[in-house]
């Protein structure tokens, strides 16, 4: 059985819901997995980003919190009423709505795919199967043999499931890291023994070079596993990395194309593909770096072990360590607010930066050569 797999942006609007059925109405056996709505463009807000909203206000101002939820029963009214749902729909939507205050997070957060894989089911008519049912966890940790024992049990031919949430034996929510839609689709992959797992966005692939960084970007038509894995950690988020250890081995294409325009040049990701030959620029944001200035070398060994203590206590991943004659560089990645408290006679010999890591990466023949220069960022 394959996977469709569709993103948030394919599902933006009423009329990109419609082409996505026009997409896969006449695929006979195979499993659609959705994200949650996603956003029309960058003054938008993805659904899952304006729940995540109202878990974080309602601890602090229902006040604000109100004003999220509005927001919320705007936008996915809309769709619903240019999709023309039926009563029940909006009802199911607008009690969750009114009682949101009863739930925890994780089940707010669900909601997002949950609705709209109903909104899904109700226009096409095929069946809505919650991924509560087949995505088993075993406390916090997924279980691929629970998950397998329900998968296996269905004997539909074709359905809808949520991707990123699956549940506990207590029947709690559990989720998957951000952009986990990609990891449900692998895992059913995996379990089902699919040929082909589609995995639908609003690109043409993966690109050479981002396209808001060069317009001469193209789409590489194939890769291996390996390149994909190698490329999604350097800042390609095309696809997430947790997906890609379920399709590895197990003779699954992974075709990584626009669902808004099917005829698009796509990637096709495979086990062996030889002779692979591409070059990729990948930009990767967000990085940070500490520059030492190596003036009294008692004192760089001090600061030194002083910040790698710091990084290291908060389990944050070293990216490059460069040292020349006068300087050394620690570059990291993290989403926290780092605080290093060195005592003040030190503050002179660091300072801190926000980098930006341009890598380009040459594949040729089973190897790769690599070159990463960092601009500063704001
Ligand atoms: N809706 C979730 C997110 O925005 C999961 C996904 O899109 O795959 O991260």
């Amino acid at each position: 059985m394959d996977i469709y797999k569709f993103g948030g942006s394919s599902f933006a609007t009423a009329e990109r819901i419609k082409q996505v059925f026009f997409d896969i109405k006449d695929v006979k056996k195979c499993v659609i997995v959705l994200s949650a709505v996603g956003k029309i463009d960058n003054n938008d807000i993805k659904l899952t980003d304006l729940l995540i909203d109202v878990c974080k206000k309602r601890r602090k101002s229902t006040k604000q919190a109100k004003k999220t939820v509005n927001r919320i029963r705007r936008k996915m009214f809309n769709i619903g009423k240019e999709l023309d749902l039926p009563d029940s729909y909006f009802r199911s939507f607008n009690e969750f709505l009114s009682d949101i205050d009863l739930y925890d997070d994780n089940y707010i957060i669900s909601r997002g795919e949950y609705f709209t894989c109903k909104m899904f089911s109700l226009y096409t008519g095929i069946k809505f199967i919650d991924s509560m049912e087949l995505i088993k966890f075993d406390n916090e940790f997924f279980s691929y043999e629970k998950t397998k024992k329900e998968v296996l049990r269905i004997k539909l031919e074709k359905f809808i499931t949520s991707g990123f949430y699956g549940s506990d034996n207590y029947g709690n929510i559990v989720l998957f890291p951000r952009g986990g839609g990609d990891i449900t689709g692998s895992i059913l992959a995996n379990i089902f023994q699919s040929k082909t797992y589609f995995n639908c966005t609003d690109v043409n692939g993966v690109y050479t070079i981002p396209p808001d960084y060069s317009i001469n970007h193209e789409t590489v038509n194939q890769m291996n596993y390996s390149q994909l894995f190698y490329l999604c950690m350097h800042g390609n988020n095309v696809f997430s990395k947790d997906a890609i250890p379920y399709l590895v081995g197990r003779k699954i294409s992974l075709i990584i194309k626009n669902s808004l325009d099917f005829n698009a040049p796509f990637t096709i990701v495979s086990d062996n593909l030889p002779n692979n030959k591409f070059t990729t620029t990948q930009v990767e944001k967000g990085l940070y770096c500490i520059i030492i200035y190596k003036s009294k070398k008692t004192l760089l060994f001090r600061i030194l072990y002083q910040i790698l203590q710091i990084i290291m206590s908060d389990k944050i991943i070293i990216y490059d360590i460069i040292s020349t004659q006068k300087l050394c560089q620690i570059i990291y990645k993290t989403n926290k607010q780092i605080h290093l408290e060195l005592s003040p006679v030190t503050s002179k010999y660091y300072s801190l930066q926000k980098l930006t890591a341009i890598r380009t990466t040459n594949f040729l023949n089973g190897k790769k050569n690599t070159s990463v220069k960092y601009v500063t960022s704001n």
